[in-house]
């Protein structure tokens, strides 16, 4: 029996008309039963909708912007499909249902788990599309909804997984259509115990390819993206970059920890649990073999760099001349998790906690709310977290030329800097 393949397809591969028929054309002599691919939104359609959300957070009008993005999806059916082709009805189908939910009161406290029931638009419609294509192209592919798959708790925004319900309906759903057809499929989203849409994070769909991979007993998992592999530095931001042909899971785990985006950092874990290759390959050369993350790659220790924008480092001063105990950084990281913010470098001194997180919509006005009568807190914004691993001799002066240091920390084999333009 042939084992299972997962191809994930990120928002960029998919972002317009040429983007959906290239990945027709990658899949073209691929294709067979034993077969899912998962796909994200359209392009930055998860953005957009997050900006309609926000307008009707604040009582906004967000019908331009609904009108924008139905328009943008319409056009590109417009490039695939004749006139009077399904997906026309089914695309307006999909923005009634999204009006209707936008319609429902929000506000605070309900917010996260509205944002669950609007977010996964994004991939329902693209799902559509891009099923509805394939099958055009004379490629019969069955459409799965990914939330009568993936079950998970109800902690909507960053739901975690149940992997054994999840495993339960892969096995008893997905397999049997499986043995088959190719199945398509949502990444993202999920539904709790009582079928309420969850999602998985931002950027959620790689961990989807790897929970269906590992559900499914998978032979392997491919991530189709706009970089030739795993390189040692974002191309988009630093020059000279070198592409990984093997990556072991935990060198790969390492550099998704300290943010490098290629893929979502929690993708790793269960691959490796299952000892099922991942395979991060270019949508724009599909015949180069990109990466290949593994138990028994050869691991070269070659200087990597992570770089996380928009960071705030935030210090808290204790104010009874005490010093930083043990209670203090209790005191700090229960308000941090219980406003899911996580720490991406953190720094003791005698008197002062310093910490770096991810700037994010009301969070740090949460968190100085909680804890200013506790500490003295200062913060400075935009910034951004500089990761070194393995780093050479040259490669930390250079990577700090008109910045300026607000902190850092180095350990034997990692360097880690907060820094900002001067
Ligand atoms: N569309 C979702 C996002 O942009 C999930 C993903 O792209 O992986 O966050
Ligand atoms: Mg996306």
């Amino acid at each position: 029996m042939t084992k299972t393949q997962i191809h994930k397809f990120g928002g960029a591969s998919v972002k317009d008309a040429p983007a959906i028929q290239n990945l027709a054309v990658i899949l073209r002599n691929r294709l067979r039963n034993n077969f899912v691919i998962v796909v994200s939104a359209m392009g930055k359609t998860t953005n957009h909708l997050e900006s309609i959300l926000s307008l009707r957070l604040e009582k906004k009008d967000y019908s331009q912007n609904s009108t924008i993005l139905k328009s943008f999806h319409l056009d590109i059916c417009r490039a695939l499909f004749s006139e009077g082709h399904i997906i026309f009805p089914k695309i307006e189908n999909y923005f009634i249902q999204l009006h209707h939910e936008l319609d429902k009161p929000v506000s605070k406290d309900n917010y996260d788990e509205y944002y669950d029931r609007i977010i996964g638009f994004g991939e329902l419609l693209s799902s559509r599309i891009v099923m509805e294509y394939l099958c055009s192209q004379n490629a019969l592919v069955l459409w799965q909804d990914a939330r009568e798959l993936i079950i998970t708790d109800s902690d909507f925004r960053f739901a975690k997984v149940n992997w054994g319900k999840t495993r339960k309906n892969c096995q008893s759903q997905l397999k049997p259509k499986l043995d088959q057809f190719p199945v398509l499929t949502q990444g993202f989203i999920g539904a709790d115990s009582v079928g309420r849409p969850t999602t998985l994070g931002r950027e959620g769909s790689d961990f989807t390819a790897a929970i269906l991979a590992a559900s499914l007993d998978a032979g392997s998992v491919t991530i189709w993206k706009d970089v030739p592999g795993v390189l040692n530095a974002d191309p988009k931001i630093f020059g000279n970059t070198r592409l990984f042909s093997e990556l072991d899971y935990q060198q790969a785990a390492e550099m998704t920890f300290y943010g490098a985006s290629v893929i979502h950092p929690k993708t790793i874990k269960p691959l490796a649990n299952s000892g099922i290759p991942l395979f991060v390959r270019s949508f724009l050369n599909p015949d180069e073999p990109g990466t290949k993350i593994y138990s028994r790659a050869k691991a070269e220790q070659v200087p990597t760099i992570v770089l996380k924008k928009d960071q705030i480092l935030v210090s808290f001063k204790v104010i009874d001349f005490a010093f930083i105990e043990e209670k203090h950084i209790h005191q700090v990281y229960e308000q941090l998790q219980g406003l899911k913010l996580r720490v991406n470098m953190l720094q003791t001194s005698a008197i002062t906690i310093s910490i770096v997180i991810d700037s994010q919509l009301f969070k740090l006005e949460q968190l100085l709310g909680q804890l200013n009568s506790h500490f003295e807190i200062r913060y400075n914004e935009g910034l951004e977290l500089l990761t070194v691993l393995h780093p050479d001799d040259d490669s930390i002066p250079k990577l700090l030329e008109g910045y300026e240091v607000l902190l850092e920390q180095s350990t034997r084999n990692t360097v880690q800097i907060v820094r900002r333009i001067k």
